[in-house]
C-alpha cells in the first residue's frame, strides 16, 4: 500500500496523484486527509503556502462530492485571482479521472456573464474570490444555499485584504449544517473570530510551528544609508546573476518608480500594483512565470497569492508596517520543499524592527554586507566563465571560422581567454570600479542588539565588517548541481567533518558558490577538497580573493579604466551579463536618466 493509499483516497484520485508525480504525502496532507475523509468535520489547519495544502483539501473534497448531482456542493474561497486560478487548475488535475466533475473559477476582472454561464452548466465545485462571489450572489447568478463543504483558503490573507465583511455575507448564504475547512498560514485574532463564529468545534492541525515563517527561508538584513536603498538593491541583484525575485515596496508609487528605474538600468524587471489594469497585471505575471522578468517589484496587496514555486529571493526594499506582512512576504520563497532567502534592506534607525520580526518568525536574521564592487565583479566573472563553458556551440559558427581564425591569428590561448572575458567583464569592472561601500551598520550597533552567545552571529558580524579570522572560499558547485544554501552547507560540513556552526555565509550561484569558515579550519577544508570527486567529477575548493564582505580595492578592474565613465551608465549596470537583458528599457529611458545618475554613488 502506498502512503497515499493509506490516507484513504480512492483509486481515481490515486491515479491522479501518480500522474502528478507526488510520491509521498506532505505533512499537511498526511494530517488533514484522514480527518476530512473520516466524517463530516470542521477543520482549522495552520499551514504555510507551498506545503501542499491545496491537495490536502482538494482530494477529500472531490472524494466526498456527488458527481451525479449538478448542484454546487463545494465552495473554495481564496484571496486573489491568481490563487483562485491556481486552485481551480490543481483541483481539475486531481479530478481528471472523475467523470462529470466541474470545477469553475469565479474572480474579478473577467466577464461575469461567461462565469455565470459556466456555473449554470452545473459546477459541483466553485473556486472564488470573495468580492466577485458576493457580487454574483447579489445578482442571483450563483446558488450556494445547498453546499456541503466550504473551504476558506489563506484565511489570514483574505482578512488582511479586508474581506471580513464579504466572507461574513457569503457564509450567511450557506446552510448551517455544512463542513467548514479553514486553512491559514498564521492565526491572528481575526481568524480565530471567524473560526469561533462560523465553525463547530473544529479539529485543529498545525504544520510546522504556529505563527512562524517557513524554516526553509534564511532571513538576512543589510544596513545601508537611506539614500543607498536603490544602489543596494542593484548590487544584491548583481551579486545573484540568476536571481528570480519579488521585491516588495511599501507604496504603489515606490513600486512603480523602483521598477521603472530597474528597467531603465537594464534589469529584467516589472511592476505589480493596484493602479495597473487587470490586463497589465496579467501580462506582468505571465512574464514573471516565464522568468522573462527576474525582479518583480510589487506592493503587498498585489503580490498576495502569487503562487510561483521557485522564487529564489524575496527582497524587502522597505520593511512593511505590519510584522505579519513580513511573514507573507517571506513565505513567497522557500516553497514546495525548496529553500529561499528573504533579504531586508534597512537603515540603522529601522533595525529595531528586525528584532521584532525575529521574535515573530522565531528565526535569527543574519547580518550581511552589501557586496562591494570587486566582489560583484568576481561573482560576475565566474558566472560569465561558466556560461561560456556551458554554452552550446552553434553549428553555423563553423562557416565563419576561417575568417575568424584570420582575425585572431597570433593570439595565444591565454591571451584569447583574457580578451573574451574582458569583453563583458570590463563593463562591469568600469561600473563598479571606485564605487563606495554602501554598508552603514557598524559592529557596535549590532553588538548592542544583545546577540551575545550567538557564535555564528558574532562571526558573521566580524567577518562582515573586517574579514578578520574568517576565510571566504570558492567552490565549483552550485544550483545546477542541485545545491541550495542549506544542502551545500550540510555537504561541506559533513564532507570536511566540521561542526554545526563552522560553515556560514553560504552564497549559492548557478554553477559555483562561496562560503566562509573560521581560519582555523581552512587547512581541514582545503585538504578534504584536494582531489575530491563526487560522481567522478572534481569538486574544488579554493580560498576566494574576495573576503565576503568588507571593502578593499584589491581589484582595480579589467582594463578600460575610467575613460568611459560618462557613457557607462547609459547602458551599464552590474549584471549586464547575467541573463538576457531587457530591451524594454527603451521607452522611457531618456526621461529620467540624468536625474537618476546622482542617485548611484
Ligand atoms: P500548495 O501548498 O497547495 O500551494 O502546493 C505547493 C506545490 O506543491 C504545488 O505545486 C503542488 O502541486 C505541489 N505538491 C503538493 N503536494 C505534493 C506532494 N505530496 N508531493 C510533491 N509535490 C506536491
Amino acid at each position: 500500500m502506498t502512503k497515499f493509499e493509506a490516507l484513504g483516497l480512492q483509486k481515481s484520485l490515486l491515479d491522479a496523484v501518480s500522474d502528478m508525480g507526488f510520491e509521498t504525502p506532505s505533512e499537511v496532507q498526511e494530517k488533514a486527509i484522514p480527518i476530512l475523509l473520516s466524517g463530516e468535520v470542521d477543520l482549522v489547519a495552520l499551514a504555510q503556502t507551498g506545503t501542499g495544502k491545496t491537495a490536502a483539501f482538494g482530494f477529500p473534497l472531490i472524494q466526498k462530492i456527488d458527481s451525479n448531482s449538478r448542484t454546487t456542493q463545494g465552495l473554495i474561497l481564496s484571496p486573489t485571482r491568481e490563487l483562485c486560478l491556481q486552485i481551480t487548475n490543481e483541483v481539475q488535475l486531481y479530478a481528471k479521472y472523475e467523470k462529470n466533475i466541474n470545477v469553475v473559477a469565479i474572480y474579478g476582472g473577467a466577464s461575469i456573464t461567461d462565469q455565470a454561464r459556466q456555473i449554470k452548466r452545473g459546477a459541483q465545485i466553485v473556486v472564488a474570490t470573495p468580492g466577485r462571489m458576493k457580487d454574483m450572489i447579489g445578482r442571483g447568478l450563483v446558488d450556494i444555499s445547498k453546499i456541503d463543504y466550504c473551504i476558506l483558503d489563506e484565511a489570514d490573507e483574505m482578512l488582511n485584504m479586508g474581506f471580513y465583511e464579504d466572507i461574513k455575507d457569503i457564509l450567511s448564504n450557506t446552510p448551517k449544517e455544512k463542513s467548514t475547512w479553514l486553512f491559514s498560514a498564521t492565526m491572528p485574532a481575526e481568524v480565530s473570530v471567524i473560526a469561533k463564529k462560523f465553525m463547530h468545534s473544529p479539529q485543529e492541525i498545525t504544520v510546522g510551528t504556529k505563527n512562524s515563517g517557513a524554516t526553509t527561508v534564511q532571513h538576512e538584513y543589510y544596513v545601508v544609508g537611506g539614500r543607498d536603498r536603490y544602489p543596494a538593491l542593484k548590487r544584491l541583484a548583481d551579486a545573484h546573476p540568476d536571481i528570480f525575485s519579488v521585491v516588495f515596496c511599501r507604496t504603489k508609487r515606490d513600486t512603480q518608480k523602483v521598477a521603472e528605474n530597474l528597467i531603465e538600468d537594464g534589469y529584467n524587471a516589472g511592476a505589480l500594483h493596484g493602479d495597473l489594469s487587470q490586463n497589465q497585471r496579467d501580462l506582468v505575471m505571465n512574464a514573471f512565470r516565464k522568468k522573462q522578468i527576474q525582479l518583480l517589484v510589487a506592493t503587498d496587496v498585489a503580490a498576495r497569492g502569487i503562487d510561483v514555486d521557485d522564487i529564489t529571493h524575496v527582497i524587502n526594499y522597505q520593511l512593511p508596517d505590519e510584522i505579519e506582512t513580513y511573514t507573507h512576504r517571506s513565505g513567497r520563497t522557500g516553497r514546495a520543499g525548496k529553500s529561499g532567502i528573504s533579504m531586508v534592506i534597512v537603515t540603522r534607525s529601522e533595525m529595531r524592527k528586525i528584532q521584532a520580526i525575529e521574535k515573530k518568525v522565531q528565526q535569527k536574521f543574519i547580518n550581511k554586507n552589501i557586496p562591494t564592487g570587486p566582489e560583484i565583479c568576481e561573482i560576475q566573472l565566474y558566472h560569465l566563465v561558466n556560461k561560456i563553458k556551458d554554452t552550446k556551440i552553434n553549428k553555423d559558427v563553423e562557416n565563419y571560422l576561417p575568417a575568424i581564425n584570420d582575425v585572431l591569428q597570433g593570439i595565444d590561448r591565454d591571451q584569447l581567454i583574457k580578451k573574451i572575458v574582458s569583453v563583458e567583464f570590463t563593463r562591469f569592472s568600469n561600473y563598479y570600479n571606485k564605487t563606495k561601500d554602501l554598508n552603514s551598520g557598524d559592529s557596535r550597533d549590532r553588538g548592542e542588539r544583545g546577540e551575545k552567545g550567538d557564535r555564528r552571529r558574532d562571526r558573521e558580524d566580524s567577518s562582515a565588517s573586517s574579514s578578520n579570522g574568517s576565510v571566504r572560499y570558492f567552490i565549483n558547485v552550485g544550483e545546477k548541481d542541485g545545491y541550495d544554501w542549506m544542502s551545500l552547507k550540510d555537504f561541506i560540513r559533513d564532507t570536511a567533518a566540521l561542526g554545526r556552526e563552522d560553515i556560514f555565509k553560504v552564497d549559492v550561484k548557478d554553477s559555483f558558490s562561496f562560503f566562509n569558515s573560521e581560519a582555523e579550519v581552512t587547512d581541514q577544508i582545503l585538504t578534504t577538497f584536494t582531489e575530491f570527486k563526487v560522481d567522478g567529477r572534481f569538486v574544488n575548493v579554493e580560498v576566494s580573493n574576495s573576503p565576503g564582505g568588507g571593502g578593499g580595492s584589491r581589484r582595480s578592474g579589467g582594463g578600460g579604466g575610467g575613460k568611459d565613465k560618462g557613457r557607462r551608465r547609459d547602458k551599464d549596470r552590474g549584471g549586464k551579463y547575467s541573463k538576457g537583458f531587457s530591451k524594454s528599457s527603451s521607452k522611457d529611458s531618456g526621461k529620467k536618466r540624468s536625474k537618476r545618475r546622482s542617485d548611484f554613488f
